[in-house]
């Protein structure tokens, strides 16, 4: 079920709040809900749980935590909310909201829980009581291990930033955590995306949950459509021409054979493009190097065929570029699906040569309008700098067979090597390697004080994937 919101504005007042609590709201200067709020407080404070999906900067916090509030008995010491979080900067973030939203309580006590710092501070904080836990799923999932932490008057769980969580490889310690609540709870799950993974948690651990989004998935209008034509001598030579002048940070490049990715891969290469290719021929766990780079930012572009990229699913793509004009209008359309997606517009960039024309008046058909033209000679580059991406990945040599978890990477990048979260993106964990991406600007940093360093208490191997 999807739920719209209304557009009027809502005031707090129509809920079911105590006096204190909109008393409080108005202090903070929250006075109208925002449109997730307005659309998801009602569901969450009948009791009902939630996936609520709505962009970033749009209020999700104050939605899940006036939920939590609103059942807290601040009188009895035990835990009864907890807030999983991707990062420790998130979870500071939201602890800071539910604090000054619990305002309007006594003594409401907010603890967070994160790794990257030592264990022993926080088993005493938790000796002391907690009221609300908010922590990344890794740490918390280490607290329950060791007894330090008990679950059983929890009432209300939520995963915020869900996606986020997913992306970071999070998965089966969010599972793990979701197993020691009490079955009695209410779910709450929030998420700026949907990808496939959010199905497979609420499925697992939500009930019967009611479905916000505030944004299509596929919305036509986010995706701006250019074509341009080309001579046949110049189409591998333009695709650079239009990441110059777009430069979208991650672009997937359609083309119709795979002679024709080999050879742009080795023309964008040779103009110092970061691209990658993904064939056929590659084995499998190849073509888990390649999805994991692109996906996490250290690649510019991605070139493929129709058959190699499908069933990929990237959460953001500022660009497709199709290098030549598919002969099958519906294989176009799916091909420019795959940008603009939730709250990002896109670029869909066609290159067709002048024997490609027939192809674009049954794509124009398809549509049901007429298509852009741009041209070629327009294109310049904004700057002169080469396009780079903002990430780079380290690989480290071990994975799930070492028992390694996300969070022992974040944990050992973001405690002693004192980086922050936010200068750390993707990790993804397989069976004998960890990729994570880091900021290309520290990676060198990063490389060194990981192999000068320990992951889960142990040395280990570490390389920079540089394609
Ligand atoms: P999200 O989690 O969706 O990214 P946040 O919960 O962090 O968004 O909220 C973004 C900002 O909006 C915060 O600074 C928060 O204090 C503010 N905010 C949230 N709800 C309201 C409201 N109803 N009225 C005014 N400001 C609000
Ligand atoms: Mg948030």
């Amino acid at each position: 079920m999807t739920a719209k919101p209304s557009p009027q504005a809502a005031p707090f007042s129509q809920l079911p709040l105590p006096a204190a609590t909109l008393a409080n709201l108005e202090q903070l200067g929250y006075v109208n809900m925002t449109p997730i709020q307005a659309a998801s407080l009602p569901v969450a404070l009948a009791g009902r749980d939630l996936i609520a999906q709505a962009k970033t900067g749009s209020g999700k916090t104050a939605a899940f935590a006036l939920a939590l509030l609103s059942r807290l008995d601040a009188r009895k010491f035990d835990v009864q909310a907890v807030v999983l979080c991707p990062t420790r900067e998130l979870a500071d973030q939201v602890a800071q909201e539910i604090r000054r939203l619990a305002r309007a309580e006594e003594n409401v006590k907010v603890l967070t829980l994160c790794g990257g710092t030592p264990m022993r501070p926080q088993t005493v904080s938790l000796e002391h009581g907690a009221h609300i836990v908010v922590g990344t799923p890794g740490r918390i999932m280490d607290h329950l291990e060791r007894g330090s932490l008990a679950l059983g008057s929890l009432n209300t769980l939520v995963l915020d930033e869900a996606d986020r969580m997913l992306d970071m490889g999070f998965f089966d310690d969010i599972a793990t955590v979701a197993r020691q609540c009490p079955e009695e709870r209410q779910t709450l799950l929030f998420s700026a995306t949907y990808p496939d993974g959010i199905a497979k948690l609420s499925q697992q651990f939500l009930r019967k949950p009611q479905e916000i989004k505030l944004e299509e998935q596929h919305d036509d209008s986010k995706i701006r459509q250019r074509f341009y034509e080309v001579d046949e001598n110049e189409r591998l030579h333009a695709v650079g021409l239009l990441l110059n002048h777009y430069r979208p940070v991650s672009t997937l490049a359609f083309c119709n054979t795979k002679q024709q990715c080999r050879d742009l891969l080795d023309v964008l290469r040779a103009q110092g493009f970061h691209a990658l290719a993904l064939h056929g021929e590659l084995e499998q766990r190849e073509r888990d190097q390649v999805l994991i780079q692109f996906a996490n930012r250290s690649c510019s572009v991605l070139v493929a065929t129709d058959v190699a990229a499908r069933g990929l699913d990237i959460a953001q793509l500022e660009a497709v570029i199709n290098v030549d004009v598919t002969p099958d209008p519906e294989v176009h359309v799916h091909r420019i699906g795959r940008t603009g997606r939730a709250d990002q517009d896109g670029w869909a960039l066609s290159l067709a040569s002048m024997d490609e024309m027939g192809r674009v008046g049954a794509i124009e058909q398809a549509l049901g309008r007429e298509v852009e033209w741009q041209p070629l000679a327009e294109l310049k580059a904004e700057d002169n700098a080469p396009l780079v991406p903002p990430m780079a990945t380290l690989q480290i040599l071990g994975g799930r067979k070492e028992k390694i978890r996300p969070g022992d990477v974040l944990g050992a990048l973001t405690g002693e090597a004192g980086f922050s979260g936010s200068q750390v993106g993707k990790i993804n964990v397989t069976e004998f390697s960890t990729y994570v991406a880091v900021e290309r600007g520290v990676v060198r940093d990063a490389l060194r004080k990981l192999s000068a360093g320990k992951v889960k208490g142990k040395k280990v191997k570490v390389r920079l994937m540089d394609e």
